[in-house]
C-alpha cells in the first residue's frame, strides 16, 4: 500500500545578516525536493522573524513566550544570529542558545566533508574521501553560563570574573554514547574523544573517566583519547585517522570552525542541534555566522545550509531524499560554481539555481 503523503512542519528562524539568505536557499531546495517526490511528502513552513532586528524593535531577540511557538514544530531551520549593534552574548543568548537549552538539544553533530572542486587548505586534501563528524556537547561544559563578574571587586583594575564549566556525569555519558551509536552507523567505527585533561584537571579528567568506562559497552568500535591542542594538529595532518570526534562545547566549537576551514570555507559547514529523544523538536544551522560583512549582497554561500537541510532530510527518516541533495551539492561545486569565498564569482542564487538543475536531473 502506498504510504500516506506525510507533511512536515517548520519553523524557520532566519535572523541576523546572510541567515535569511542562506534559508531561503534551503526553503527553496528543499520544496523542490518535495515537489519531486510526487506527494510523498511535504514540508509547510512558517517564518518566525526574530533576532536583532527584533530587537531593536521590542529589546528582546525573540517573544517572551516564543519558545512555546515553536515546541510543537517538527524541526527548526535557522539561520545566523548577530548584528554589530547588539552585544553578541546579548543576541547569542537571548535566541539560539535559548531554544538550544530549553529543547534540550544537548547533541551538535558537525559533519566535516569535503567538496568536489572546492580547493582545500590540506596539502593531502585532492581526496574528496576525508569525511568525519565532530560531535559536540551542546547542553554543559564551558558554555554553561556559571559564573560571575567582579567577584572580589575591590575598584577599578582589581575585578576578577570567573567563568565555570560545567560537567555532569549524566551530560558527559550520554554525549559519549551519541557519539559510539553514530561511529556505529559509519563506515570506519571509530570514536576519538578530545579533552585537555592535562590541565583542566576535575571535568576533563571525569569526560576521560566515562569514556574509558562506556567503551567497553561498544567493543566493535576503536577508541583513542586524544588532547584538544594534538587534536587540532591531528585535523590538519592526518585527517584520514578520524571518523567520530567527540569533544566539549568549547572545544568542539573550536574544531569544528577548523574542520570546515580545512575544508575551504566557513560556508560550507553544516550543524543539526539534535534533541535525541525527540521530546523536542531539534534545529538544522550552517555553522557559520551572519557573516555581516557580506549580508545582503547576495554573495552568501549557502552550501552549509543547504547541508544542514539534508541532515535535516536524515533527521525525517528520509536518507535517499539526503544523499539525492548531497549529490546535488557535490555536483555543483564539482561543476566550478562556487561563491567568492571558495573561490568562485557565483552568488547564492546561481548555487541554488545549479543544485536545483542537479535535483531534476
Ligand atoms: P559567530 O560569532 O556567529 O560564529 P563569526 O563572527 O565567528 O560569527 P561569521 O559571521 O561566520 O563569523 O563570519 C566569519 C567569516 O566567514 C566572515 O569573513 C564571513 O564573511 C565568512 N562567512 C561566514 N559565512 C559565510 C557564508 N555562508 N558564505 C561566505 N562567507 C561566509
Ligand atoms: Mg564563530
Amino acid at each position: 500500500a502506498p504510504h500516506a503523503p506525510r507533511t512536515f512542519r517548520i519553523a524557520a528562524i532566519p535572523a541576523d545578516g546572510v541567515g535569511p539568505e542562506v534559508v531561503a536557499a534551503g526553503r527553496t531546495v528543499l520544496d523542490a525536493l518535495a515537489a519531486r517526490s510526487g506527494g510523498a511528502f511535504a514540508f509547510d513552513w512558517t517564518e518566525f522573524p526574530w533576532g536583532c532586528g527584533y530587537y531593536e524593535k521590542t529589546g528582546l531577540m525573540m517573544p517572551e513566550d516564543g519558545l512555546d511557538e515553536l515546541a510543537d514544530y517538527d524541526a527548526l531551520y535557522f539561520g545566523a544570529v548577530g548584528w554589530p549593534s547588539v552585544p553578541d552574548h546579548v543576541s547569542l543568548w537571548g535566541l539560539r542558545l535559548r531554544i538550544c537549552q530549553n529543547f534540550d538539544q544537548w547533541a551538535n553533530v558537525r559533519p566535516v566533508r569535503f567538496h568536489p572542486g572546492v580547493v582545500s587548505p590540506l596539502r593531502a586534501a585532492d581526496s574528496t574521501e576525508l569525511d568525519w563528524v565532530v560531535v559536540r556537547e551542546n547542553s554543559e561544559g564551558e558554555y554553561a553560563g556559571l559564573g560571575g563578574r567582579n567577584l572580589a571587586g575591590r575598584g577599578p583594575g582589581n575585578e576578577v570574573a570567573l567563568q565555570t564549566a560545567l560537567f555532569t556525569e549524566r551530560g558527559c555519558e550520554r554525549i559519549l554514547r551519541f557519539a559510539f551509536d553514530l561511529a556505529r552507523t559509519r563506515s570506519e567505527q571509530k570514536v576519538s574523544s578530545v579533552t585537555k585533561s592535562n590541565a583542566q584537571q576535575y571535568g576533563m579528567v571525569l569526560w576521560d573517566e566515562l569514556f574509558a568506562r562506556v567503551a567497553p559497552d561498544y567493543p566493535d568500535v576503536a577508541t583513542e583519547s586524544v588532547l584538544v591542542d594534538a587534536m587540532s594538529a591531528k585535523f590538519v595532518l592526518h585527517p584520514e585517522d578520524l571518523s567520530v570526534v567527540v569533544a566539549s562545547n568549547l572545544n568542539a566549537d573550536i574544531l569544528s570552525d577548523l574542520g570546515s576551514a580545512l575544508a575551504g570555507s566557513l560556508g560550507l559547514a553544516a550543524s543539526a542541534n539534535l534533541n535525541p529523544e525527540r521530546r523536542f523538536p531539534s534545529m538544522f544551522e550552517p555553522v557559520h555566522g551572519s557573516a555581516p560583512d557580506i549580508a545582503g549582497r547576495g554573495v552568501a554561500n549557502p552550501i552549509g545550509a543547504l547541508g544542514s537541510a539534508a541532515l535535516m532530510l536524515d533527521h525525517f527518516d528520509l536518507p535517499a531524499e539526503a544523499a539525492r541533495l548531497r549529490a546535488a551539492l557535490d555536483a555543483t561545486t564539482a561543476a566550478g560554481v562556487l561563491t567568492p569565498d571558495v573561490g568562485g564569482s557565483a552568488g547564492t542564487d546561481d548555487v541554488v539555481g545549479a543544485v536545483l538543475d542537479h535535483l531534476a536531473g
